[in-house]
Parts: structure tokens; sequence; C-alpha cells
């Protein structure tokens, strides 16, 4: 595969395991790792989703998956390109998979022959940690030697919000309380989608919600970063999320800067990405 020509994540729709592209919030040349390539699979259903329908006879393979992870991770070496991270997202929620676990540990040994420099990070919604063997697998990867970090996505503080942007079967509570129990024995990044759904922005209770939910987590001591972040590419269910203008992720991103200053002995980036 000819890295330097792929620049969208179109790649995964069409069955691919391994898909390099240049990521805003990697800065840098990130390798997709997808574990769906036959069909999206998810225990959420955002309408901001950017999976697009599509169909492929691909079956995933481990084997496959090593070989393209191997071809594309020696080709990012041989051409001089920073791998930035390796990265679990693709077209559905990857720590349900069941290939899941047999991945992560060929990309933990593949990164640490090729590209030690490279993090392994994994996208997640965060239902999996309603499984035991889901949440201790995360939890143990996210220490050392694997040092995965974890994207979890926390988009509303409300079950009303949460319904509007993750559409999902999952309790809110249950999923919440068991975020919160993850938040007391592992590191993570909470990243938070600030758009519109059906024409209308997050309200203020909601916002209100939310950094309360944040600030609740970030008190374990184990959040490391917070992102923010804005719809940026088509969804096939536009219009029915919007951006908003880069304003308002900002308002929110500095509102939620100042009740954490708020509370000592903790600092955490607080980042936009519109
Ligand atoms: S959690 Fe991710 S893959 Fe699943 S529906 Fe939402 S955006 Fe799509």
């Amino acid at each position: 595969m000819e890295i330097g020509a792929v620049e969208n994540h179109r790649f995964r729709e069409s069955g691919s395991l391994v898909y390099p592209v240049y990521s805003r919030r990697s800065r840098g040349l990130s390798v997709g790792l997808n574990l769906f390539p036959d069909r999206k699979i998810c225990s959420f259903d955002c309408p901001y989703c950017e999976v697009f329908p599509f169909r492929s006879k691909n079956n995933f393979s481990h084997e496959t998956f090593e070989i393209e992870l191997r071809q594309v991770l020696d080709q990012a070496k041989k051409q001089k390109d920073e791998v930035r991270d390796l990265c679990f997202s693709g077209n559905g929620e990857p720590a349900n998979s069941p290939h899941f676990a047999a991945a992560l540990n060929s990309a933990a040994r593949l990164r640490d022959g090729i590209v030690p420099a490279a993090d392994i990070v994994v996208i997640t919604n965060g239902t999996g940690l309603l499984n035991d063997d889901v949440f201790d697998l995360l939890k143990n990867s996210a220490a050392p030697p694997v040092s995965l970090k974890i994207w979890l996505k926390l988009d509303a503080g409300t079950p009303s919000w949460y319904q509007a942007m993750n559409r999902s079967a999952v309790s809110f509570e249950k999923l919440i309380a068991k975020i919160r129990d993850f938040s007391r024995c592992a590191p993570f990044t909470i990243q938070t989608m600030v758009c519109a759904a059906e024409g209308k922005a997050p309200s203020h209770e909601e916002k209100k919600a939310w950094e309360d939910l944040v600030l609740d987590l970030a008190g374990g001591h184990n959040i490391t970063n917070i992102h923010l972040y804005g719809k940026a590419r088509p969804a096939p269910e536009d219009p029915l999320t919007e951006a908003l203008p880069v304003s308002f992720l900002e308002e929110r991103a500095a509102s939620l800067r100042s009740r954490l200053a708020d509370i000592p002995g903790i600092s955490v980036p607080v980042e936009v990405f519109p």
C-alpha cells in the first residue's frame, strides 16, 4: 500500500484491515486498524458516525491483519515516515470484537519490533467495560509494556443527550458507573463530540452535567487528556447532526478548564479539535 496516497478513512469501507491516514488528532501518520472489514458492528448508533453503508466479502483474518500491518509499518520505516500511532477504530466498536485481544497483542509486538516510538491507541465507546474480561484487558494493557492509550467517548452528561448523540440500548447509568470504576484504576483520554443534533446544540443543563461528570472522573487522577472535537467530516445521516461554531467548542473547553483549575492537584489538558 502506498502510504503517501492515503489521506482519508474510506479504505476501511472497502474491507481493509490496516489503513494509514494523516490524523488531525494524532498530528501525523496514524495507522488505522479495522476489526470489521465486512460490516459495521457497534453498540452505539451515533447519528454523526462517519462510517458509510458498505458491503465487503472480507472476513477478519488474523493472519492477513499481521501481514498487512507488517507491510505498512515496514514501508513507513523505509520512507522515513514517522508513525505516530497504531489506532484501533474502524467500522465499529473495537473492544467488543472477539478478535480485539489477539489483534492488540500482534500490534504491540509489531510496534515494539518496527516502530517502537509509536503509541497504540484504541478509540472506544466504553461499552466493552461492561464485560469483565474486556475491562481487565483494557486496564492491564494501559500499563507497560503495551502502554495502550485509551480514548474513551463521553459525549453526554445526561441520559437524554446520550440518546440524541449515541442512540444506544446500553443504559447510560450502567455505562457511566463502569467508566467511573475504570477511572479509578487506569489512565485514559476523554473524547467528546460537540455538535448539534436535530438542529439543537447541547443545552446549558447538559453542559453542566457533562462538566460535573468529567470533574468526578478526573478526581480519580487517571484522566490524562480531554478532547472536544467537532463534526468535521460527512456522515451518512447528514444533516441530522451539524457542526457548531468553533467558538462554541472553545467556550465549552474554557468553562471546563476553569472548573478543573479549582480542584487542587489536578492538571488535565483540555484540547479542541474543530
Ligand atoms: S461509537 Fe463510533 S463507530 Fe460506533 S456509531 Fe458511534 S461514531 Fe460510529
